[in-house]
């Protein structure tokens, strides 16, 4: 299978075919560990999974590299405002390493749970300082860069394709543009590389370079550590459709002003996750963190399948009852998992006749630039088939999940776990029921029932389970609902 995939430099669809025969470089941008990853951002980590695991399914050996932001990123994309760790730290009053030390953490939990392989490579921006003033002493001696109120800048008007990946019109941008907060800068669209004269006296990270003691800009730390782990020229370059104006565009013209050469071969970006109208982001403060929706009873694996009812390149308004279909998808999915393999005793076979149909049409939707929900839809029609043999549906449903990532071979119970207001309706019907109101008590069940959680009264009180998940599974019960 040879995918299709949309490549922003260019815009437009290409053959996917990589530098080594075999094998692919893979950089992806990753967080800014100065809070929990919101939501958006993780939808950003699902697509690059799905990027990944659709480049495995392929057959290529896939080294995924990605950063952790732990210093040098402001505010502002474009050097202006605040370093992001410092002013966390500030907020917090924790240093900015234990800051980072307890974010990176959660942001990998948050990412596994989320059914996301964790990278080949996980490299901190701390670790990789001599790296960047290494690549930044090529750019210097190549002529690309100037100094000015203290700072190292890249003159972007001495790379000609600066913009070309945002395809910016800088005469019209120039035209439009604020007055930048630092006058020093000859263009407002150059950038710093180094940041001797700190804006900020409390910057705690400091370490000594060619020209002075300081920190580095932001988007520094991508070239040269990509650079490090996959070479000078490398395969896929990914990130939110935010990377693109001005951080991406920044890593372009820095990494390649240093080579000489094209940098990357395909880029690729993912749309935004909104609430309502608006991008979700940390500084709207309209985010929602894993742990919310976790706390609300959703598991983890709703999250990502309601991410892969949107194709990645369309934004995605978040709303709960969006999240609940997802989460009454999901269960369906794992239901009728439980299901084949109980009519399947022998277990999963290879695809022949009618069900190899189902296999051309989720590689075809595959390998066109991923197209998640029409994978899902393929996923959907075929074990609805009557037509193709249990022990081959299972074979498949198992082959196609090493793309989705749901866990469909997993016979692990699920624990059901309420949130406040499920418990306070559960303890309402016992009240009910104990007082012989059964009427409210029905009540109560429907409305639970509607909510994907199903409700049943044994000896031992009243037992809750996910309602897609009835037929022939064991009820859970979790703390606090027994009565
Ligand atoms: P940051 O920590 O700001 O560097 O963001 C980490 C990643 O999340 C970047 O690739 C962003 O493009 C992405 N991102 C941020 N907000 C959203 C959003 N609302 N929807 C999708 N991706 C996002
Ligand atoms: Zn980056």
């Amino acid at each position: 299978m040879e995918p299709k995939l949309f490549n922003t430099m260019g815009r437009q669809l290409q053959t996917f075919v990589p530098i080594e025969k075999g094998k692919v470089g893979m950089y992806a941008c990753g967080l800014t560990v100065y809070n929990f990853a919101h939501i958006g951002n993780l939808r950003s980590y699902v697509f690059e999974d799905i990027l990944r695991k659709t480049l495995e399914y392929c057959g290529y050996d896939v080294r995924h590299v990605m950063n952790v932001t732990d210093v040098g990123h402001l505010t502002g994309d474009t050097d202006e405002g605040e370093d992001k760790m410092v002013k966390s730290s500030r907020e917090t009053g924790r240093t900015v390493w234990e800051i980072a030390e307890f974010y990176t953490k959660a942001f990998f939990r948050d990412f596994q749970l989320i059914g996301c392989s964790l990278p080949t490579v996980i490299c901190k921006a701390t670790d990789h300082i001599q790296d960047m003033i290494d690549l930044i002493r090529r750019i210097e001696t190549k002529g690309f860069t100037y100094s000015a109120g203290g700072n190292l800048y890249f003159d972007i008007s001495r790379f000609p394709g600066y913009g070309k990946l945002a395809l910016l019109d800088l005469q019209d941008l120039r035209a439009g543009a604020r007055v930048e907060v630092d006058q020093g800068k000859k263009s407002p669209f150059d950038f710093a590389l180094w940041f001797t004269k700190s804006k900020f006296e409390h910057q705690a990270m400091l370490w000594d370079s060619p020209w002075g003691t300081g920190y580095p800009g932001w988007h520094i730390e991508c070239s040269a550590m990509s650079m490090k782990y996959l070479g000078e020229h490398f395969d896929v370059h990914c990130g939110g459709i935010d990377d693109v104006p001005v951080h991406h565009t920044n890593e372009i013209a820095q990494s390649e002003a240093a080579t000489g050469r094209t940098w990357v071969n395909y880029w690729l970006h993912g749309e935004f996750l909104l609430m309502g109208r608006e991008k979700m982001a940390k500084s709207a403060g309209n985010f929602l963190t894993l742990s919310s929706l976790t706390e609300k009873g959703y598991h983890p694996l709703d999250f990502r399948f309601f991410c892969l009812g949107a194709h990645y390149r369309t934004q995605l308004v978040f709303t709960f009852e969006g999240l609940d279909a997802a989460r009454t998808g999901r269960q369906g999915l794992r239901e009728r998992m439980r299901q084949l393999k109980a009519e399947a005793p022998g277990g999963a076979q290879e695809a022949e006749g009618k069900a190899l149909d189902y296999l051309k049409d989720f590689e075809t939707h595959l390998a066109d630039d991923m197209n998640m929900p029409r994978c899902l839809a393929d996923l959907w029609t075929l074990l609805r088939d009557t037509g193709v043999a249990p022990a081959q549906k299972l074979g498949l449903a198992l082959r196609f999940d090493r793309v989705l990532g749901l866990d469909l071979g997993s016979a692990k119970e699920e624990e059901v776990t309420l949130d406040e207001e499920a418990k306070a309706l559960l303890e309402e019907r016992r009240q009910a029921r104990k007082a012989g109101n059964y009427k409210r008590s029905d009540e109560i069940r429907d409305i639970l029932r509607a909510r994907g959680i199903e409700i049943q009264d044994g000896p031992q009180g009243q037992k809750v389970r996910f309602a897609a998940g009835q037929r022939g599974e064991r009820a859970v019960t979790s703390e606090g609902d027994r009565c």
